[in-house]
């Protein structure tokens, strides 16, 4: 639908530079309102599927601003919608969760927060993530895209997101009708904050952005004794140790080099005491991939090894180990062509080519992915924001190692840069894609 007039226009900015510094003015007077949201929203961090009080907070400004709002969607997911005449319908997602992280910024708005995990721990709550980011940014958004009304035409569905860190949510909002009880959206668009590049970078991955990812749980049986008869039992420690070793040839040995791949063995349990041989190990592996080849022969090659060793080891047929993969799992975020491309164009006529980047993919994972997936005729694209401050980005001369990652106690992004310049992204990419005429 919007092939052709993507290609054509690709050179061209959306806006004049008139109106660019016309949105940046407006940009800039919502600022003190933002910020003071964001501290608001950084300080009262929820946990997945917790969101009660964020989603209750931004529904009467999306009203204010003009939009139908409807809350409840897929249990404290939000939906905003305005129609505003013919055109494609563009659904922009912004995710709303914190973290089990205490925090440890030393901001002055820096959260106490305390939840309660589903197996009803208590525990610190942190925007570790920096979802609140990316809420204060949709709120912005919104606002800028009312105003500016005259402007586009078609339909924006603006989603606030549960439960993104347990990668649930996306789920539980297209379960709860989000395409069907809603205009089903033609393109969709998000955002993440970035603790890879400095404050105000945009970064545009072409292709997989984030990956698969599998949490695996390993039961590997065994029979039992004392240390001093071995004779008489099957060590599961030893069966387990040599699984793990044999785990290591699926990436080095069967996968395509050319395929990024994990396989990661974090977690081995087994045994009470020295001296008494153990009737069970326990294994709990991540596996990563782009692809869902890759993916396939991981899952594939992990049953296999886990049942070879097994027998190998001359385990009978009814102590075979389990290999349980947990729910959910995250499917990797694609960013399509032609309109990865196109935004990566559009945003470098609009911020100077400087400042806008394609990365590579990274191993993390996203449940963005979801909304793609469920109708790959879409166009989808999740963009990186740089939140690095630019003293602490030049103070380790963009080795990012050196500096907290996201979900790190420690992570505090140039919140201001991040909403202003993904507010100012996200507004001429919705003016670019619902375009008159
Ligand atoms: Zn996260
Ligand atoms: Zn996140």
């Amino acid at each position: 639908m919007k092939k052709m007039l993507w290609l054509a226009a690709a050179a061209m900015t959306v806006t004049s530079p008139a109106a660019a510094a016309s949105l940046q003015e407006s940009i800039r007077a919502d600022m003190p309102m933002l910020m003071t949201l964001y501290r608001d929203l950084h300080a009262n961090p929820e946990l997945s599927m917790q969101e009660v009080r964020t989603p209750a907070k931004l529904a009467p400004e999306m009203r204010k601003a003009g939009f139908d709002v409807t809350e409840h969607v897929g249990k404290t997911g939000l939906v905003a919608v305005m129609k505003n005449g013919p055109g494609p319908v563009l659904l922009i997602r912004a995710d709303m969760d914190g973290l089990p992280v205490k925090e440890q910024t030393g901001l002055p708005f820096a959260s106490k927060a305390m939840g309660k995990l589903p197996d009803g721990t208590e525990t610190p709550v942190m925007h570790a993530c920096g979802h609140d980011t990316h809420i204060t940014t949709w709120l912005a958004t919104g606002r800028r895209l009312a105003t500016l009304k005259s402007q586009w035409s078609g339909t924006l569905v603006m989603i606030l997101q549960p439960g993104e860190e347990r990668v649930m949510g996306a789920k539980a909002m297209l379960d709860d009708g989000l395409y069907t009880r809603f205009p089903k959206p033609d393109v969709l668009l998000a955002f993440h904050d970035s603790a890879t590049l400095p404050a105000g970078v945009i970064g545009i991955p072409l292709g997989y952005a984030l990956a698969n990812v599998d949490t695996i749980n390993i039961s590997v049986k065994g029979v039992g004794g004392h240390g001093a008869y071995p004779q008489n039992t099957k060590d599961p420690i030893v069966l387990a140790s040599r699984i793990v070793m044999a785990l290591q040839t699926l990436v080095s040995r069967e996968n395509d080099p050319q395929q990024p791949a994990v396989v990661t063995v974090g977690s081995f349990h087994s045994g009470t005491k020295s001296n008494i041989i153990s009737d069970e190990a326990k294994l709990a592996l991540t596996v990563r991939s782009y692809t869902p080849e890759t993916r396939k022969l991981l899952l594939d090659g992990i049953r296999r090894i886990v049942r070879g060793e097994a027998i190998a080891a001359g385990m009978s047929d009814d102590k075979m180990p389990t290999v349980e993969i947990e729910e959910p799992s995250a499917d990797a975020t694609f960013n399509t062509s032609p309109f990865a491309e196109h935004l990566t164009q559009l945003f470098g006529a609009h911020f100077g080519a400087d400042r806008v980047v394609n990365p590579k993919a990274v191993m993390a994972a996203e449940d963005f992915s979801r909304f793609w997936l469920a109708d790959k005729s879409k166009q989808s694209v999740i963009f990186w924001v740089g939140g690095v401050p630019q003293a602490k980005w030049d103070a380790v001369k963009g080795d990012t190692l050196k500096l907290p990652a996201l979900h790190s106690s420690l992570w505090a992004p140039d919140a201001e840069a991040v909403i202003s310049t993904a507010t100012e992204a996200m507004t001429i990419a919705a003016l670019d894609v619902l375009k008159k005429g």
